[in-house]
């Protein structure tokens, strides 16, 4: 009797919590429907973004096609991108070399990236716009509406993150980018001795030459020379790494 009661307590409560985070997706997916034209606005103005986006898919996908899957995750912004999951500096140098070479040789499958942040928000546009497609079609709140929505955006999600991906958050067009520095930074919240053993998000600063497209936009900086890299530890210590410059 007892066992009993405590299955249907367990059913009842995953029952439950099913219900609540499904109600909760759905939310927040209505919430991207209104917030993503905004942000995808924004990202298409700044195209040294959108180069630094391709850039650190690219570097993530060399990465992968020498060691296999990898956890590694990647941030891009205006100056470069960091590299977060374990990656040595070395190993994010070359790769992001490579990276850029490739597509500079217009290998522009390297930009994309099923892991991408983008793949979030493509889910969430899919299942909003399929709940509200079908309970205008039903003309009531039901759980189909619901359960259509989750089913889209797992089927449609990921094809229409790739077309974002190919269209809007990247451009593998990536001219005359280049990489400046990598850099190590340290683990927030890790200090002494551990810093040693966890290494913290690498930094790849990036830079535009003085390319038509960015001349007004962007400050004159020195225009780094290809392969020139200098690689910058956590500890500011200099060390000897093959062809690059080590500070
Ligand atoms: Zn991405």
């Amino acid at each position: 009797m007892i066992l009993f009661f405590l299955a249907f307590a367990a059913f009842f409560f995953v029952a439950l919590l099913v219900l609540i985070s499904t109600i909760g997706i759905t939310l927040a997916s209505l919430v991207t429907l209104f917030s993503a034209p905004a942000q995808f606005r924004r990202i298409l103005r700044d195209r040294q973004l959108r180069r630094n986006h391709a850039l650190e898919h690219a570097t993530i996908n060399v990465i992968e096609e020498r060691y296999g899957p990898s956890r590694l995750a990647g941030l891009a912004d205006h100056d470069g991108f960091t590299i977060q999951g374990g990656a040595t500096p070395d190993l994010v140098a070359s790769a992001t070399q490579e990276a850029l070479d490739r597509l500079r040789a217009g290998e522009r499958k390297l930009a994309i990236h099923p892991r991408c942040g983008t793949s979030l928000i493509a889910a969430q546009l899919v299942l909003a716009i399929v709940f509200l497609a079908t309970v205008v079609l039903l003309h009531q709140l039901s759980w189909i509406a619901f359960a259509a929505g989750l089913l889209a955006a797992i089927v449609l999600g990921p094809r229409l993150s790739l077309i974002l991906q190919r269209f809007i958050t990247t451009d593998a067009r990536i001219g005359d980018l280049s990489i400046t520095s990598v850099e190590v930074t340290r683990p927030v919240g890790k200090m002494g001795l551990f810093s040693m053993v966890v290494l913290g998000p690498i930094c790849v600063h990036t830079a535009q030459g003085s390319g038509p497209a960015t001349r007004k936009r962007t400050e004159p900086r020195a225009k780094p020379v290809q392969g020139d890299v200098t690689l910058i530890t956590g500890d500011r210590e200099e060390i000897p790494a093959g062809g690059y410059r080590v500070r």
